[in-house]
Protein backbone atom coordinates (compact mmCIF):
# COMPACT_ATOMS: atom_id res chain seq x y z
CA UNK A 1 0.00 0.00 0.00
CA UNK A 2 1.30 3.93 -0.60
CA UNK A 3 1.98 5.48 2.14
CA UNK A 4 -0.24 8.96 2.30
CA UNK A 5 0.93 12.01 0.75
CA UNK A 6 3.05 13.64 3.28
CA UNK A 7 5.30 16.88 2.70
CA UNK A 8 8.48 16.98 2.40
CA UNK A 9 10.90 17.60 5.12
CA UNK A 10 13.12 20.94 4.69
CA UNK A 11 16.73 20.47 5.57
CA UNK A 12 17.99 22.39 8.70
CA UNK A 13 21.11 23.77 7.78
CA UNK A 14 22.21 25.26 11.59
CA UNK A 15 22.82 21.31 11.55
CA UNK A 16 26.87 21.46 10.91
CA UNK A 17 26.31 18.26 8.81
CA UNK A 18 23.78 19.22 6.79
CA UNK A 19 25.37 22.38 5.84
CA UNK A 20 29.07 20.73 4.88
CA UNK A 21 26.51 18.33 2.95
CA UNK A 22 25.15 21.39 1.20
CA UNK A 23 28.82 22.63 0.68
CA UNK A 24 29.85 19.60 -0.96
CA UNK A 25 26.83 19.82 -3.05
CA UNK A 26 27.94 23.17 -4.60
CA UNK A 27 31.58 22.17 -4.84
CA UNK A 28 29.99 19.13 -7.01
CA UNK A 29 27.75 21.41 -9.03
CA UNK A 30 30.95 23.91 -9.34
CA UNK A 31 33.05 21.21 -10.84
CA UNK A 32 30.35 20.63 -13.54
CA UNK A 33 29.29 24.31 -14.99
CA UNK A 34 30.00 25.63 -18.31
CA UNK A 35 28.42 21.94 -20.03
CA UNK A 36 26.62 21.79 -22.87
CA UNK A 37 22.59 20.73 -22.81
CA UNK A 38 20.95 19.19 -26.06
CA UNK A 39 17.39 19.63 -27.14
CA UNK A 40 15.50 15.95 -26.42
CA UNK A 41 12.90 14.69 -28.85
CA UNK A 42 12.14 11.04 -28.75
CA UNK A 43 15.12 9.38 -28.48
CA UNK A 44 16.81 12.44 -30.27
CA UNK A 45 19.56 14.45 -28.58
CA UNK A 46 19.78 17.37 -30.76
CA UNK A 47 22.77 20.03 -30.59
CA UNK A 48 22.46 23.57 -32.51
CA UNK A 49 24.63 26.50 -33.35
CA UNK A 50 22.46 28.63 -31.45
CA UNK A 51 22.90 28.47 -27.73
CA UNK A 52 21.26 30.02 -24.55
CA UNK A 53 23.64 30.53 -22.17
CA UNK A 54 22.40 30.63 -19.06
CA UNK A 55 24.72 32.45 -16.17
CA UNK A 56 25.01 33.13 -12.87
CA UNK A 57 22.93 36.59 -12.02
CA UNK A 58 25.81 36.98 -8.96
CA UNK A 59 28.49 36.44 -10.73
CA UNK A 60 27.15 37.12 -14.73
CA UNK A 61 30.52 35.86 -16.24
CA UNK A 62 30.00 32.59 -15.24
CA UNK A 63 28.59 30.40 -17.18
CA UNK A 64 26.22 27.87 -15.77
CA UNK A 65 25.33 25.93 -19.16
CA UNK A 66 24.77 26.10 -23.15
CA UNK A 67 21.77 24.95 -24.08
CA UNK A 68 20.85 24.21 -27.48
CA UNK A 69 18.11 26.49 -29.10
CA UNK A 70 15.69 25.13 -31.00
CA UNK A 71 13.43 26.93 -34.05
CA UNK A 72 10.69 26.53 -35.72
CA UNK A 73 11.54 23.14 -37.75
CA UNK A 74 12.34 22.02 -34.55
CA UNK A 75 9.41 22.82 -32.52
CA UNK A 76 7.42 20.98 -35.27
CA UNK A 77 9.52 17.94 -35.11
CA UNK A 78 9.08 18.05 -31.43
CA UNK A 79 5.02 18.04 -32.13
CA UNK A 80 4.79 15.29 -34.40
CA UNK A 81 6.53 13.17 -31.98
CA UNK A 82 4.61 14.16 -28.97
CA UNK A 83 1.02 13.90 -30.94
CA UNK A 84 3.02 9.96 -32.11
CA UNK A 85 4.07 9.40 -28.51
CA UNK A 86 0.58 10.03 -27.37
CA UNK A 87 -1.08 7.21 -28.87
CA UNK A 88 0.84 5.00 -26.54
CA UNK A 89 1.24 6.82 -24.05
CA UNK A 90 -2.22 7.41 -23.20
CA UNK A 91 -2.97 3.34 -23.47
CA UNK A 92 -0.36 2.95 -20.26
CA UNK A 93 -2.43 1.93 -17.08
CA UNK A 94 -2.14 5.09 -14.46
CA UNK A 95 -0.55 3.20 -12.03
CA UNK A 96 2.32 3.08 -14.22
CA UNK A 97 2.62 6.66 -15.46
CA UNK A 98 2.29 7.40 -11.53
CA UNK A 99 5.37 4.84 -10.81
CA UNK A 100 7.36 6.80 -13.22
CA UNK A 101 6.49 10.30 -10.81
CA UNK A 102 7.26 8.28 -7.46
CA UNK A 103 10.29 7.18 -9.03
CA UNK A 104 11.49 10.47 -10.17
CA UNK A 105 10.53 11.60 -6.62
CA UNK A 106 12.82 9.03 -4.87
CA UNK A 107 15.90 10.02 -7.40
CA UNK A 108 15.49 13.25 -6.37
CA UNK A 109 15.58 13.19 -2.83
CA UNK A 110 18.27 11.45 -3.35
CA UNK A 111 20.29 14.16 -5.12
CA UNK A 112 18.11 16.62 -3.26
CA UNK A 113 21.37 19.14 -2.14
CA UNK A 114 22.58 18.91 -6.20
CA UNK A 115 19.67 20.00 -7.81
CA UNK A 116 19.35 23.00 -4.87
CA UNK A 117 22.65 23.91 -5.66
CA UNK A 118 21.96 23.81 -9.65
CA UNK A 119 19.95 26.71 -8.31
CA UNK A 120 21.99 28.64 -6.21
CA UNK A 121 24.05 28.82 -9.04
CA UNK A 122 21.62 29.37 -12.25
CA UNK A 123 18.57 31.46 -10.35
CA UNK A 124 20.30 33.06 -7.27
CA UNK A 125 18.44 31.15 -4.53
CA UNK A 126 19.30 31.19 -0.83
CA UNK A 127 20.10 27.59 0.24
CA UNK A 128 16.63 27.52 2.24
CA UNK A 129 14.74 28.78 -0.68
CA UNK A 130 16.62 26.12 -3.06
CA UNK A 131 15.85 23.63 -0.36
CA UNK A 132 12.62 24.15 -0.17
CA UNK A 133 12.26 24.72 -3.99
CA UNK A 134 13.68 21.07 -4.41
CA UNK A 135 11.57 19.68 -1.64
CA UNK A 136 8.14 21.42 -3.49
CA UNK A 137 9.27 19.34 -6.31
CA UNK A 138 9.53 16.22 -4.57
CA UNK A 139 5.49 17.43 -3.13
CA UNK A 140 4.58 17.84 -6.36
CA UNK A 141 5.45 14.29 -8.22
CA UNK A 142 4.16 12.59 -4.97
CA UNK A 143 1.14 14.23 -5.05
CA UNK A 144 0.10 14.46 -8.50
CA UNK A 145 0.96 10.29 -8.94
CA UNK A 146 -1.78 9.69 -5.90
CA UNK A 147 -4.37 11.81 -7.47
CA UNK A 148 -3.85 10.14 -11.04
CA UNK A 149 -4.28 6.80 -9.03
CA UNK A 150 -7.64 8.58 -7.05
CA UNK A 151 -8.59 9.24 -10.41
CA UNK A 152 -8.22 6.18 -11.71
CA UNK A 153 -10.62 4.60 -9.16
CA UNK A 154 -14.31 3.77 -10.31
CA UNK A 155 -15.93 6.85 -9.97
CA UNK A 156 -18.90 7.59 -8.25
CA UNK A 157 -22.25 7.16 -10.28
CA UNK A 158 -25.78 7.29 -9.65
CA UNK A 159 -26.82 3.37 -10.20
CA UNK A 160 -30.11 2.99 -11.95
CA UNK A 161 -31.75 -0.53 -12.76
CA UNK A 162 -30.36 -2.48 -16.25
CA UNK A 163 -27.97 -0.17 -16.35
CA UNK A 164 -23.88 -0.41 -16.05
CA UNK A 165 -22.42 3.58 -15.93
CA UNK A 166 -19.37 4.28 -15.96
CA UNK A 167 -16.98 7.57 -15.74
CA UNK A 168 -13.50 7.79 -16.63
CA UNK A 169 -10.95 10.42 -17.32
CA UNK A 170 -8.86 10.40 -20.72
CA UNK A 171 -5.77 12.53 -21.38
CA UNK A 172 -6.61 15.42 -23.47
CA UNK A 173 -3.07 15.05 -25.98
CA UNK A 174 -0.77 17.07 -26.54
CA UNK A 175 0.42 20.18 -24.52
CA UNK A 176 2.37 22.92 -24.14
CA UNK A 177 4.07 23.68 -20.94
CA UNK A 178 5.71 26.95 -19.94
CA UNK A 179 7.05 27.45 -17.01
CA UNK A 180 8.55 30.31 -14.89
CA UNK A 181 12.13 30.80 -13.79
CA UNK A 182 11.32 31.92 -10.62
CA UNK A 183 10.49 28.51 -9.01
CA UNK A 184 12.92 26.45 -12.00
CA UNK A 185 12.25 23.10 -10.42
CA UNK A 186 9.59 23.20 -8.87
CA UNK A 187 6.70 24.85 -10.76
CA UNK A 188 8.40 23.34 -14.18
CA UNK A 189 8.19 19.88 -12.59
CA UNK A 190 4.98 20.08 -11.05
CA UNK A 191 3.57 21.38 -14.60
CA UNK A 192 4.99 18.59 -16.56
CA UNK A 193 4.92 15.76 -13.91
CA UNK A 194 0.81 16.73 -13.72
CA UNK A 195 -0.09 16.57 -17.53
CA UNK A 196 2.17 13.66 -18.26
CA UNK A 197 0.68 11.55 -15.87
CA UNK A 198 -3.06 12.17 -16.57
CA UNK A 199 -1.63 10.92 -19.77
CA UNK A 200 -0.61 13.17 -22.16
CA UNK A 201 2.62 13.97 -24.12
CA UNK A 202 4.10 17.09 -23.66
CA UNK A 203 6.64 19.88 -25.17
CA UNK A 204 8.53 21.66 -22.32
CA UNK A 205 9.93 24.91 -23.40
CA UNK A 206 11.58 25.78 -20.45
CA UNK A 207 12.63 29.46 -18.59
CA UNK A 208 15.46 30.84 -21.04
CA UNK A 209 16.96 32.20 -17.71
CA UNK A 210 17.46 28.69 -16.46
CA UNK A 211 16.76 26.00 -18.65
CA UNK A 212 19.81 23.80 -16.81
CA UNK A 213 17.88 22.79 -13.96
CA UNK A 214 14.94 21.74 -16.36
CA UNK A 215 17.36 19.71 -18.16
CA UNK A 216 18.53 18.24 -15.60
CA UNK A 217 14.91 17.41 -14.80
CA UNK A 218 14.07 15.92 -18.00
CA UNK A 219 16.79 13.78 -17.42
CA UNK A 220 16.05 12.06 -13.86
CA UNK A 221 12.38 11.70 -15.55
CA UNK A 222 14.05 9.02 -17.92
CA UNK A 223 16.25 7.25 -15.61
CA UNK A 224 13.22 6.83 -13.52
CA UNK A 225 11.71 5.41 -16.87
CA UNK A 226 9.82 7.58 -18.77
CA UNK A 227 9.78 6.18 -22.08
CA UNK A 228 11.15 8.25 -25.00
CA UNK A 229 9.01 11.06 -26.58
CA UNK A 230 6.65 11.39 -23.23
CA UNK A 231 8.49 14.96 -22.71
CA UNK A 232 9.82 16.83 -25.46
CA UNK A 233 12.36 19.23 -23.76
CA UNK A 234 12.61 22.71 -26.67
CA UNK A 235 14.21 25.60 -24.94
CA UNK A 236 13.59 28.49 -27.55
CA UNK A 237 12.78 32.21 -27.22
CA UNK A 238 8.94 32.90 -26.90
CA UNK A 239 8.60 34.81 -29.81
CA UNK A 240 9.47 32.32 -31.97
CA UNK A 241 9.46 28.44 -30.45
CA UNK A 242 6.75 29.44 -28.16
CA UNK A 243 4.39 31.14 -30.58
CA UNK A 244 4.90 28.09 -32.95
CA UNK A 245 4.12 25.58 -30.43
CA UNK A 246 0.85 28.05 -28.97
CA UNK A 247 -0.44 28.03 -32.78
CA UNK A 248 0.21 24.58 -33.48
CA UNK A 249 -2.94 22.56 -34.53
CA UNK A 250 -1.95 19.88 -32.94
CA UNK A 251 -1.71 21.37 -29.19
CA UNK A 252 -4.80 20.54 -27.29
CA UNK A 253 -3.54 22.25 -24.20
CA UNK A 254 -1.16 24.90 -22.87
CA UNK A 255 -0.50 25.38 -19.06
CA UNK A 256 1.35 28.58 -18.46
CA UNK A 257 3.09 29.81 -15.50
CA UNK A 258 4.62 33.18 -16.19
CA UNK A 259 3.93 37.01 -15.94
CA UNK A 260 0.06 38.51 -17.28
CA UNK A 261 1.57 40.15 -20.35
CA UNK A 262 2.83 37.04 -22.12
CA UNK A 263 -0.35 34.86 -20.38
CA UNK A 264 -2.91 37.18 -21.60
CA UNK A 265 -0.78 36.63 -25.08
CA UNK A 266 -0.97 32.48 -24.95
CA UNK A 267 -4.38 32.90 -24.24
CA UNK A 268 -5.64 35.19 -27.40
CA UNK A 269 -3.33 33.44 -29.66
CA UNK A 270 -4.72 29.76 -27.97
CA UNK A 271 -8.21 31.11 -29.22
CA UNK A 272 -7.35 31.42 -32.70
CA UNK A 273 -8.65 28.44 -34.64
CA UNK A 274 -6.34 27.23 -37.50
CA UNK A 275 -6.36 25.05 -40.08
CA UNK A 276 -6.48 21.50 -38.84
CA UNK A 277 -7.35 21.86 -35.37
CA UNK A 278 -10.09 19.65 -33.95
CA UNK A 279 -10.51 21.29 -30.59
CA UNK A 280 -10.54 24.31 -28.52
CA UNK A 281 -7.17 24.78 -26.79
CA UNK A 282 -7.45 24.39 -23.32
CA UNK A 283 -5.37 27.28 -21.37
CA UNK A 284 -4.39 26.94 -17.68
CA UNK A 285 -2.60 30.04 -16.70
CA UNK A 286 -1.03 31.51 -13.77
CA UNK A 287 0.26 34.61 -14.00
CA UNK A 288 1.32 37.52 -11.37
CA UNK A 289 0.38 38.85 -8.02
CA UNK A 290 0.12 42.61 -6.64
CA UNK A 291 -0.11 40.39 -3.18
CA UNK A 292 -0.85 42.58 0.29
CA UNK A 293 -0.75 42.28 3.67
CA UNK A 294 -3.67 44.44 5.79
CA UNK A 295 -2.33 44.95 9.22
CA UNK A 296 -5.18 45.96 12.04
CA UNK A 297 -4.87 48.72 14.82
CA UNK A 298 -5.12 45.83 17.34
CA UNK A 299 -2.53 43.42 15.58
CA UNK A 300 0.23 41.63 16.86
CA UNK A 301 2.99 44.25 15.41
CA UNK A 302 5.85 41.87 16.05
CA UNK A 303 3.95 39.18 13.87
CA UNK A 304 2.98 41.87 11.05
CA UNK A 305 6.36 42.59 10.79
CA UNK A 306 7.70 39.82 10.31
CA UNK A 307 5.30 38.44 8.12
CA UNK A 308 6.07 41.54 5.81
CA UNK A 309 9.68 41.30 5.83
CA UNK A 310 9.78 37.55 5.03
CA UNK A 311 6.82 37.47 2.00
CA UNK A 312 8.54 41.00 0.78
CA UNK A 313 11.99 40.06 0.69
CA UNK A 314 12.24 36.70 0.26
CA UNK A 315 14.16 35.57 -2.85
CA UNK A 316 14.36 39.61 -3.34
CA UNK A 317 10.65 39.33 -4.09
CA UNK A 318 10.72 37.38 -6.66
CA UNK A 319 7.14 35.26 -6.41
CA UNK A 320 3.86 35.86 -7.94
CA UNK A 321 2.89 35.47 -4.02
CA UNK A 322 5.31 37.94 -2.63
CA UNK A 323 4.24 41.17 -0.84
CA UNK A 324 4.48 44.10 -2.14
CA UNK A 325 2.27 46.26 -0.73
CA UNK A 326 1.75 46.47 3.36
CA UNK A 327 -1.66 48.53 3.50
CA UNK A 328 -1.28 49.51 7.26
CA UNK A 329 -3.66 50.97 9.53
CA UNK A 330 -2.92 54.63 10.66
CA UNK A 331 -3.13 53.59 14.29
CA UNK A 332 -0.05 51.82 13.88
CA UNK A 333 1.26 52.29 10.53
CA UNK A 334 4.34 54.05 12.17
CA UNK A 335 5.21 51.70 14.29
CA UNK A 336 5.25 49.08 11.49
CA UNK A 337 6.67 50.50 9.14
CA UNK A 338 9.81 51.52 11.61
CA UNK A 339 10.04 48.06 12.55
CA UNK A 340 10.01 46.15 8.94
CA UNK A 341 12.62 48.86 7.96
CA UNK A 342 14.83 47.86 11.29
CA UNK A 343 14.20 44.71 9.60
CA UNK A 344 15.11 44.98 6.33
CA UNK A 345 18.22 46.76 6.82
CA UNK A 346 19.36 43.74 9.14
CA UNK A 347 18.74 41.07 5.79
CA UNK A 348 22.31 40.26 4.53
CA UNK A 349 22.60 40.16 0.74
CA UNK A 350 25.34 38.70 -1.36
CA UNK A 351 26.53 35.85 -3.68
CA UNK A 352 23.95 33.31 -2.06
CA UNK A 353 26.48 30.21 -2.46
CA UNK A 354 27.84 32.02 1.25
CA UNK A 355 24.47 30.84 2.31
CA UNK A 356 23.72 34.60 3.01
CA UNK A 357 19.77 35.54 2.92
CA UNK A 358 19.58 37.33 -0.17
CA UNK A 359 21.15 36.91 -3.57
CA UNK A 360 20.92 38.84 -6.73
CA UNK A 361 17.75 39.05 -9.20
CA UNK A 362 17.20 37.13 -11.84
CA UNK A 363 18.87 38.75 -14.69
CA UNK A 364 20.47 41.89 -15.97
CA UNK A 365 16.57 42.81 -17.88
CA UNK A 366 15.08 42.20 -14.42
CA UNK A 367 17.72 44.37 -12.84
CA UNK A 368 17.05 47.37 -15.13
CA UNK A 369 13.12 47.37 -14.77
CA UNK A 370 13.37 47.27 -10.87
CA UNK A 371 15.76 50.10 -11.04
CA UNK A 372 13.15 51.72 -13.76
CA UNK A 373 10.38 51.06 -10.75
CA UNK A 374 12.67 52.35 -8.28
CA UNK A 375 12.56 55.39 -9.95
CA UNK A 376 8.83 55.32 -10.29
CA UNK A 377 8.34 55.07 -6.54
CA UNK A 378 10.64 58.58 -5.70
CA UNK A 379 8.17 60.02 -7.23
CA UNK A 380 5.53 58.20 -6.18
CA UNK A 381 5.94 57.40 -2.20
CA UNK A 382 8.97 58.29 0.03
CA UNK A 383 11.70 56.38 -0.05
CA UNK A 384 12.56 54.94 3.59
CA UNK A 385 15.24 52.20 2.41
CA UNK A 386 17.06 50.96 -0.61
CA UNK A 387 16.54 52.29 -3.88
CA UNK A 388 20.78 52.53 -4.52
CA UNK A 389 21.94 49.67 -6.83
CA UNK A 390 25.47 48.98 -8.01
CA UNK A 391 26.48 47.99 -11.02
CA UNK A 392 25.04 44.90 -12.96
CA UNK A 393 28.34 44.29 -13.53
CA UNK A 394 29.15 43.09 -10.07
CA UNK A 395 26.21 40.73 -10.46
CA UNK A 396 22.35 41.56 -10.44
CA UNK A 397 21.66 42.85 -6.56
CA UNK A 398 18.92 45.46 -5.57
CA UNK A 399 18.82 45.79 -1.59
CA UNK A 400 15.39 46.03 -0.08
CA UNK A 401 13.91 49.00 -0.74
CA UNK A 402 10.86 50.44 1.14
CA UNK A 403 8.65 53.75 -0.28
CA UNK A 404 6.13 55.05 2.50
CA UNK A 405 2.76 56.63 1.97
CA UNK A 406 2.09 55.38 -1.59
CA UNK A 407 -1.03 56.18 -2.62
CA UNK A 408 -3.05 52.72 -4.03
CA UNK A 409 -3.69 54.08 -7.28
CA UNK A 410 0.18 54.68 -7.94
CA UNK A 411 2.03 52.49 -10.67
CA UNK A 412 4.05 50.56 -7.91
CA UNK A 413 0.65 49.92 -6.18
CA UNK A 414 -0.99 48.47 -9.20
CA UNK A 415 1.95 47.07 -11.19
CA UNK A 416 3.44 43.63 -10.38
CA UNK A 417 7.15 44.34 -10.27
CA UNK A 418 8.66 41.06 -8.86
CA UNK A 419 11.78 42.45 -6.64
CA UNK A 420 12.19 43.28 -3.61
CA UNK A 421 10.01 46.82 -3.45
CA UNK A 422 7.89 47.19 -1.31
CA UNK A 423 4.86 50.15 -0.87
CA UNK A 424 3.60 50.72 2.53
CA UNK A 425 -0.32 52.82 2.26
CA UNK A 426 -2.16 53.87 5.22
CA UNK A 427 -5.94 52.98 5.56
CA UNK A 428 -8.06 54.95 8.38
CA UNK A 429 -10.37 51.69 8.40
CA UNK A 430 -10.48 47.77 8.19
CA UNK A 431 -12.72 48.69 5.34
CA UNK A 432 -10.87 51.34 3.61
CA UNK A 433 -7.76 48.43 4.19
CA UNK A 434 -9.91 45.81 2.62
CA UNK A 435 -10.94 48.18 -0.43
CA UNK A 436 -7.24 49.16 -1.50
CA UNK A 437 -6.24 44.98 -1.10
CA UNK A 438 -8.87 44.47 -3.37
CA UNK A 439 -8.20 47.45 -5.90
CA UNK A 440 -6.06 45.97 -8.42
CA UNK A 441 -6.70 43.57 -11.93
CA UNK A 442 -5.20 40.70 -9.51
CA UNK A 443 -6.08 38.19 -6.83
CA UNK A 444 -3.39 36.07 -5.99
CA UNK A 445 -2.42 35.87 -2.26
CA UNK A 446 -3.18 38.00 0.69
CA UNK A 447 -2.57 38.26 4.33
CA UNK A 448 -4.67 39.65 7.08
CA UNK A 449 -2.92 40.46 10.46
CA UNK A 450 -5.49 40.96 13.22
CA UNK A 451 -6.81 40.27 16.73
CA UNK A 452 -10.45 41.17 15.86
CA UNK A 453 -11.96 38.04 15.21
CA UNK A 454 -14.73 40.24 13.64
CA UNK A 455 -12.45 41.40 11.06
CA UNK A 456 -10.92 38.05 10.39
CA UNK A 457 -13.90 36.81 9.76
CA UNK A 458 -14.98 39.66 7.26
CA UNK A 459 -11.77 39.52 5.24
CA UNK A 460 -11.90 35.68 4.62
CA UNK A 461 -15.61 36.53 2.62
CA UNK A 462 -14.41 39.53 1.09
CA UNK A 463 -10.72 39.36 0.36
CA UNK A 464 -10.66 38.75 -2.88
CA UNK A 465 -7.73 36.01 -3.45
CA UNK A 466 -7.03 32.98 -4.31
CA UNK A 467 -5.32 32.44 -1.19
CA UNK A 468 -5.38 34.26 1.54
CA UNK A 469 -3.28 33.93 4.82
CA UNK A 470 -4.68 34.85 8.61
CA UNK A 471 -2.00 36.04 11.14
CA UNK A 472 0.33 34.63 9.14
CA UNK A 473 3.02 35.41 5.84
CA UNK A 474 1.49 35.28 2.46
CA UNK A 475 4.48 33.37 0.59
CA UNK A 476 5.54 29.47 1.10
CA UNK A 477 2.02 27.81 0.10
CA UNK A 478 2.75 23.57 0.43
CA UNK A 479 1.76 20.90 -2.07
CA UNK A 480 -1.77 19.70 -0.68
CA UNK A 481 -2.24 21.61 2.35
CA UNK A 482 -2.32 25.08 0.58
CA UNK A 483 -3.17 24.54 -3.14
CA UNK A 484 -1.96 27.30 -5.12
CA UNK A 485 -3.68 29.75 -7.36
CA UNK A 486 -5.26 32.95 -7.50
CA UNK A 487 -8.28 35.09 -8.82
CA UNK A 488 -8.60 37.64 -11.64
CA UNK A 489 -5.52 38.78 -13.84
CA UNK A 490 -3.49 36.11 -11.57
CA UNK A 491 -4.69 33.49 -14.05
CA UNK A 492 -7.61 30.66 -14.61
CA UNK A 493 -8.60 29.99 -10.94
CA UNK A 494 -6.18 27.16 -11.17
CA UNK A 495 -4.87 25.37 -7.59
CA UNK A 496 -1.40 23.87 -8.30
CA UNK A 497 -1.27 21.40 -5.65
CA UNK A 498 -4.69 20.24 -4.69
CA UNK A 499 -7.26 17.74 -5.71
CA UNK A 500 -8.84 19.15 -8.41
CA UNK A 501 -5.75 20.47 -10.85
CA UNK A 502 -5.06 17.43 -13.08
CA UNK A 503 -8.79 17.63 -13.94
CA UNK A 504 -7.81 20.23 -15.83
CA UNK A 505 -5.27 17.71 -17.86
CA UNK A 506 -7.87 15.45 -18.59
CA UNK A 507 -11.22 15.12 -20.41
CA UNK A 508 -14.27 12.77 -18.75
CA UNK A 509 -16.36 10.27 -20.54
CA UNK A 510 -19.11 8.46 -19.76
CA UNK A 511 -19.69 5.09 -20.65
CA UNK A 512 -23.48 3.46 -20.40
CA UNK A 513 -24.09 -0.23 -21.29
CA UNK A 514 -27.71 -1.63 -21.44
CA UNK A 515 -27.68 -4.88 -19.46
N1 LIG B 1 3.74 28.85 -4.49
C1 LIG B 1 4.65 29.92 -4.19
C2 LIG B 1 4.35 30.51 -2.86
O1 LIG B 1 3.35 30.19 -2.25
C3 LIG B 1 4.65 31.01 -5.24
C4 LIG B 1 4.64 30.53 -6.63
C5 LIG B 1 5.05 31.56 -7.64
O2 LIG B 1 5.70 32.56 -7.35
O3 LIG B 1 4.74 31.32 -8.82
O4 LIG B 1 5.10 31.31 -2.39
Amino acid sequence: MLEPFRNEPLSSFSDPKEQQSFEAALRKVESELGKEYAIRIGAERILTDRKLVSINPAVPTQVVGKVAQADKAIAEQAMQTAAAAFQEWRKVPASHRARVLYKTAALLRRRKHEFSAWMVYEAGKSWVEADADTAEAIDFLEFYGREMERLDERQPLVRIAGEDNEWTYLPLGVGIIIPPWNFPLAIMAGMTSAAVVAGNTVVLKPASTTPVIAAKFIELMEQAGLPDGIVSFVPGAGSEVGDALVDHPLTRFISFTGSKEIGLRINERAAKTVPGQRWIKRVVAEMGGKDAIIVDQDADLELAADAITASAFGFSGQKCSACSRAIVHNAVYDEVLKRVVAKAKGIAMGDPRTGVYLGPVIDEKAFHKIKEYIEIGKREGNLVLGGETGSPDDGYFISPTIFADVPPEARISQEEIFGPVLAFTRANTFKEALDIANGTDFGLTGAVISNNREHLEWAREAFHVGNLYLNRKCTGALVGVQPFGGFNMSGTDSKAGGRDYLLLFTQPKVVSERL
